[in-house]
Formats: structure tokens, sequence, C-alpha cells
């Protein structure tokens, strides 16, 4: 547990022990909303692509079971039928999206990567949710500046999910804005970054999280100072910001 005397040592022990699952106080207390809440409760389905997922060599990169029931909770507290996904790898997310949607729910996702989505995939169709998801593999920039300039879909989207390339969250999100409805949610995710947020300079940081975590920040100020949206930046996974817009 932090406390304001501990040394630099310390610090960065801390730091290292931080996992990308949580940003609890313990490992313990974590597992604890695991067991108690989350896998007694986990849809059959999202249990089986979590377990492909856990084999895969970037399982890293999987949203944990605890946010994936957060987001099928929150899916359905704000009754949301169409919603986007740029960031997909195995599906889990989506899994948890699909399953919260009703039945003419739709999903645009999006991701560079296909080989991955297929993975998931077959898990998703034997749960009879295919149907929902339409799957476009590429870059997610060009597919939302097509939309804009389409202009049919402005303001029609429920809920939009950002799980992907962080150096591109500030470009997808002057486009989200738009895509979005005004009291729809776009929900950001690792926006703790792996608790690199608050990471002295010198901290001994992983390359990667070294290099997005300046994006991160950027990104978290620009969404504190954005009029057009609430937010609240809650610590589940690795940090999630939900954005409501409100004009
Ligand atoms: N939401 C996923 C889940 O629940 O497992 C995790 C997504 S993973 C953290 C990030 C994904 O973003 C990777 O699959 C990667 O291929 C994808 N990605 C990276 N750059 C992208 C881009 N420019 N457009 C779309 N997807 C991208
Ligand atoms: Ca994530």
């Amino acid at each position: 547990m932090a406390t304001n005397g501990e040394s630099g040592q310390n610090q960065i022990h801390r730091h290292q022990e931080v996992g990308h699952k949580s940003l609890l106080q313990s490992d313990a207390l974590y597992q604890y909303i695991l067991e108690t809440s989350v896998y007694p409760r986990e849809p059959e389905s999202m249990k089986e692509l979590r377990e492909v997922t856990a084999k895969h060599p970037w399982n890293i990169m999987t949203t944990s079971a605890d946010e994936g029931q957060f987001l099928n909770m929150l899916l359905k507290l704000i009754n949301a039928k169409n919603t986007m996904e740029i960031g997909v790898y195995t599906g889990y997310s989506l899994l948890a999206t699909a399953l919260a949607l009703p039945d003419d729910g739709k999903i645009l996702a999006m991701d560079i990567n296909r080989e991955n989505y297929e993975l998931g995939l077959p898990i998703i169709e034997k749960a009879g949710l295919a149907h929902k998801i339409d799957f476009r593999e590429g870059p997610a920039l060009p597919v939302l500046d097509q939309m804009i300039e389409d202009g049919k879909f402005h303001g029609t989207y429920d809920f939009i999910f950002v799980d992907a390339d962080k150096d591109n969250y500030l470009n997808y999100h002057k486009r989200l804005i738009d895509l979005v409805k005004v009291g729809g949610v776009i929900g950001y995710d690792n926006t703790l970054w792996n608790g690199s947020v608050v990471a002295p300079p010198d901290a001994p940081l992983r390359k990667y999280v070294r290099y997005y975590r300046d994006f991160v920040l950027e990104l978290n100020k620009a969404l504190a100072a954005d009029p057009r949206i609430e937010i609240c930046m809650l610590p589940v996974g690795d940090g999630i910001t939900l954005c409501r817009r409100v004009s």
C-alpha cells in the first residue's frame, strides 16, 4: 500500500508489481472480486473465449473478466443497441458487448488483425451472436473518416469502446464525438496505462509502456478539459474513462 514516506526503491518495486489486470492494492482483493462476483456469473461462452485467449502469446492484451462483466452491465444499463468497438483482438470485450445487446443490436468492430478475431469467432458463432457483428479488417481511422464524410452516421452510436492504438486515441476522439449520440457513451480503455501515468520520470518502464504513456497522459488531460462530455475515470482493468456526450 502506498504511504507518503515510502522510499523511491519501494515505489519502483510497486510499479513493477502492478499487474495490467488490476490497479487494486492487493492481488488477494482482486482474486476475491473474480472468485466471488465474476467467475461464478461469467457466461459459458465468455469463459471459453477467455480460456482460448489465455493460450495465445499476446494474451496480455485481452480485456479482463471483471472489465468484461462491467461492460456487459453498463451496456444493459444504458439500453445500448448500436455500438462500435475499435480493437477486437480475440473478441472478449466484443462478446461481452454482443451478449448485452438486444437481438437486433449491432456492433461495428474494427481491428487490423483478422486472424486473432477468428480465434474467438467460432465461440461467438456458437453462442448465436455473430449476426450482431460487422467486422472490418484494417485501421479504424479511415473507416471513421468515411463515416464522418458520409454524414448519415452522425449521432447514431449509443456506445463506443476504444481499446486499440493509444497514440491515436485523440484522433479517434475528434471523430467519435460526432458519431456518438448526445447522451451516448465512449469508453476509452487503459487510461491508467499500467499505473505509469503516475510513475516518476526515471521509473524503469517497459519500452512500449514508456512510449504510449505520453499519449495516454495527453488524452486524459484533453478529456478532462472537453466541455462536450462528462467523464468518469474508473480503476477497472487498466483504467477506463467513460465519456458521456452532452453537446
Ligand atoms: N478489446 C480487446 C479484447 O477484449 O480482447 C483487446 C484489444 S487489444 C488491447 C488492441 C487491438 O487493437 C489489437 O488487436 C490490435 O490489432 C488492434 N489495433 C491496433 N492498431 C489498430 C488500428 N489502427 N485500427 C484498428 N485496430 C487496431
Ligand atoms: Ca484494454
